[in-house]
């Protein structure tokens, strides 16, 4: 029987992320879309690892549409200026400063607030756009993702710059406007800015982790973010070895659901590395996907 999402629990928006990177986070996000949208939901796949963005190699969408991601970056009209010194005053970034003789700009420290511009009353400050990365979206194939469809969207950051919030919120825009009743939003690694822009207002958090000691450290601190964030969270353990491990017993201890196990097995690693989804590669793969999409579900409703 196909279950389509809305019917259960209206616009539903699921995060999956990681204390630390190499756990599995794009497998679980890509598979997952896909499990979802062979289920009925049409889905929109957001890759927020905006620094290294993979999601597309494994879905390949079809005649992709780009746009730039830009800031307004405040520039200075040195014949205007009368080197009061109001906006170095008012930026509480030190991202402006009087060198020489003249106003100075420093973007990386620039949170384009727009504050100092606001400030020069002598108006020889305004801002210009420069560009920091690029949102790309498209559709998978039909063969792939039927009945209900796959949009990918990918956030991705230029090399050398730093705004990766500013380029994840970008990618998230393009995903309210796909209007899906399902979004996954694959975040990137950690419990920095770029995690807390991929993961805010997710309605469920899933956290794909390791039976390792590391694996655990991460666990928990993410753990902790996503409990500070109030969203409500599952534990997918990945490379699982099919014993009890410390990972367990600290879900147990918790009160988290695991809400999948993908066993640590070489046919699972020789997919992913070759680019294919698990969820096809593998005999086991539909039923670890499809019992996550449950999992999830319920999880969404025991909360709704
Ligand atoms: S506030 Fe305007 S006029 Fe004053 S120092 Fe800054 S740029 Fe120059
Ligand atoms: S836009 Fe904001 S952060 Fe950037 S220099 Fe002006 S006051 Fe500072």
């Amino acid at each position: 029987m196909t279950v389509n999402a809305r019917s259960i629990v209206g616009r539903l928006t699921v995060a999956i992320a990681s204390g630390k990177g190499g756990t599995g986070k794009t497998l679980v996000a890509t598979n997952l879309a896909v499990a979802a949208a062979r289920a009925g939901s049409p889905v929109t796949l957001v890759d927020c690892d905006a620094d290294a963005p993979n999601d597309a190699l494994f879905l390949a969408p079809a005649e992709p549409q780009v746009r730039e991601v830009t800031v307004p970056l405040p520039v200075v009209d040195a014949d205007t200026c009368t080197l009061c010194g109001a906006c170095r005053a008012t930026c509480v970034y030190g991202a402006i400063r009087i060198l020489g003789g003249a106003v100075m700009v420093f973007p990386e420290l620039c949170h384009n607030c727009g504050a100092c511009v606001k400030v020069c009353r002598p108006g020889a400050l305004s801002e210009e756009p420069v560009r920091v990365g690029e949102v790309e979206w498209g559709r998978v194939a039909a063969s792939i993702a039927s009945p209900a469809g796959v949009d990918v969207v990918t956030g991705r950051l230029d090399i050398g710059e730093v705004k990766t919030p500013t380029v994840i919120r970008a990618a998230r825009r393009q995903a309210d406007v796909l209007h899906k009743p399902l979004t996954v939003l694959d975040s990137p690694p950690g419990v920095a800015c770029a995690a807390v822009a991929a993961m805010r207002d997710a309605d469920v958090l899933v956290l794909v982790t390791e039976p390792t000691p590391f694996g655990l450290h991460d666990l928990e601190l993410a753990v902790d973010l996503g409990r500070e964030m109030g969203i409500p969270l599952g534990v997918v353990v990945n490379r699982d070895i099919g014993a009890t491990s410390e990972v367990d017993a600290y879900c147990e201890r918790e009160g988290i659901p695991v809400l999948a196990r993908i066993p640590f097995d070489r046919r699972v690693a020789e997919v992913y590395a070759s680019g294919g989804l698990v969820i096809d590669g593998h005999p086991d793969g539909v039923g670890w996907f499809d019992g996550l999409w449950h999992a999830v579900r319920d999880l969404a409703e025991e909360d709704a």
